[in-house]
């Protein structure tokens, strides 16, 4: 394919606090994936801007994405509505259905170089990269065969009436993304939003935009209108707000940061437009005593340290009932001192954070609970062989950790578990509840009127009986309640929260 060549220098000296190296596009083939995908067609940031992609295993650039803003978002939006008004609009729910199934299975198809440019882009252990590409066809697969099952309903009313509740498309709908499982995130909004009927506008994050710009070109391939996927790539602060702003979108629905997704709400709430916010976490494990403790440790380590810690839904907190608490942390602490951290093609436990400053964040939080004589209970370890310039941490367990701690309550988002001792089942609970946030949960013993109690009395949007979920789970509505978000995703929760009715009444006589 001809396309015009982005000339684009860097035109930054640093994103997000981090710094960044020299970088040139001489050697650049012409590719698509550097260019905003609007309308049907690959185009450059207006003003010719971009910014670099950089791999986290060695913080060297490797490719560049277009810098788009206000005036790019502004031309995504238009494409949208005129999808709406045209061939997307047209499309019956079944023909939807078709197409995102074709997409599903084309991302099978390209599952392994998909798998790669993923890994590539987040530095996550290709065994990670492949799930998550598994999961993003799933998603494809699951909205697809739900497109035409999304109907209204016959509603009982006076005689002489006939009462019906219309499903419909919002229309425009907004979506940005963060850069932890960029896959299976844009899979994850954008797969429900065009099932029914929306055309979306999708803000990936600036760190990783190329699995959202490759599926864009896959959609394309498969028969998707123009218009009806658009994919503009920068920075949160111009393209992300000028989309979260636009007076053109129905709906918008953001995952990331508290404070980020508070920005996006009070721009939607501008223009009175319905809001969805998956945001962070501080998930419990609650361990009784009569817990299977063997079958308990391997999954509690690995809720933790999958994907370094950067999982809105981590275990992060591990909550011991004082009778088993020196049991359970000697095992946990065993297990956490064999996790190994490496590059995509080392295959470890996990990967480098995704960049400098998260690399900083966490680090801060060790080097804290350190200082402050928190007992440390376990570490992993970093390969060798790594670049030393890679966003390496290493994963730390900490415990006992005081209830008031910053590790007690704040979103870390990298690989540290902090074990606290409870003592009755009501302990237990008061220490579950007491974070600002309420996304996941896992409750952990073989009384199954306890399992029902707490399940009843823990806040979160989704909890976890004798297992834990992070990620996968297409069908399983999910999100969050306090300072975790609000509104779902995920299951047929995501088709009603992407659409909206409309109540039509005759008289008929
Ligand atoms: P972030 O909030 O910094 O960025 C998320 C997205 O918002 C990116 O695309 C970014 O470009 C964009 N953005 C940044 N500033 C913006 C602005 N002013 N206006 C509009 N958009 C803007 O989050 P992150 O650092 O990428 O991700 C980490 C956070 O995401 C963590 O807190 C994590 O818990 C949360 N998260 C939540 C879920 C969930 O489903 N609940 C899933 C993954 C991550």
């Amino acid at each position: 394919m001809a396309l015009p060549r982005m000339q684009a220098a860097l035109a930054l000296n640093s994103i997000h606090g981090r710094s960044l190296l020299p970088y040139s596009v001489e050697n650049l083939q012409e590719n698509p994936l550097e260019q905003l995908f609007i309308g049907g067609r690959w185009m450059a940031a207006l003003d010719g801007r971009s910014l670099p992609v950089i791999n986290p295993a060695d913080g060297q650039a490797f490719d560049q994405i277009a810098r788009g803003a206000a005036a790019e978002v502004d031309m995504a939006v238009k494409a949208a509505r005129s999808a709406l008004d045209g061939a997307w609009g047209k499309l019956t729910a079944t023909e939807r259905g078709r197409l995102l199934i074709k997409l599903g299975n084309s991302v099978l198809d390209h599952h392994a170089e998909l798998a790669a440019l993923e890994a590539r882009d987040t530095g996550k252990p290709m065994t990670t990269a492949r799930n998550d590409i598994t999961v993003l066809a799933r998603y494809f697969e699951f909205y697809g065969s739900a497109a035409d099952k999304l109907h209204g309903e016959v509603i009982p009313f006076l005689n002489g009436h006939h009462a019906v509740l219309m499903r419909e498309p919002l229309g425009v709908t907004g979506h940005i993304i963060p850069w932890n499982y960029p896959a299976q995130m844009l899979g994850r909004t954008i797969a429900p939003a065009l099932a029914a009927g929306n055309a979306v506008v999708l803000k990936p994050a600036e760190d990783t935009s190329l699995s959202a710009l490759r599926v864009a070109e896959l959609a394309t391939e498969v028969g998707f209108p123009d218009g009806s996927i658009n994919v503009v790539t920068g920075l949160g602060e111009e393209a992300g707000a000028a989309l979260a702003g636009h007076p053109g979108i129905d709906f918008i629905s953001f995952t990331g940061s508290n404070e980020v997704g508070t920005l996006v709400q009070q721009a939607a709430a501008r223009n009175a437009v319905k809001c969805v916010l998956e945001l962070g976490g501080k998930s419990p494990q609650i361990l009784f005593e009569d817990a299977d403790i063997e079958r308990a440790v391997p999954i509690i380590v690995r809720a933790i340290v999958q994907n370094a810690g950067q999982t809105c839904t981590a275990g992060s907190r591990l909550l011991v009932q004082h009778s088993i608490y020196d049991r359970v942390v000697e095992q946990v602490a065993a297990a956490y001192a064999k996790v190994r951290v490496g590059t995509p093609a080392m295959d470890l436990d996990c990967g480098p954070v995704m960049n400098p400053a998260q690399q900083a964040r966490v680090n801060r939080y060790i080097a804290a609970a350190k200082a402050a004589g928190i007992p440390l209970l376990a570490e992993g370890h970093i390969a060798e062989g790594v670049s030393p310039t890679g966003h390496w941490v290493t994963p730390t367990f900490f415990g006992p950790v005081p209830r008031d701690a910053q590790l007690a309550c704040e979103e870390v988002f990298g690989p540290v578990l902090a074990a606290f001792p409870f003592k009755d089942e009501a302990d237990a609970i008061a220490l579950a509840n007491g974070t600002p946030y309420g996304l996941l949960a896992a409750v952990w013993t073989e009384n199954g009127s306890r399992q029902t109690r707490v399940a009843k009395a823990v806040k979160a949007g989704q909890l976890f009986i004798n297992c834990y979920g992070a990620g996968g789970g297409v069908e399983l509505p999910f999100g969050g309640t306090k300072r975790s978000g609000h509104g779902r995703e995920k299951g047929f929760l995501a088709l009603e929260e992407m659409s909206t009715t409309k109540t039509v009444i005759q008289y008929h006589g």
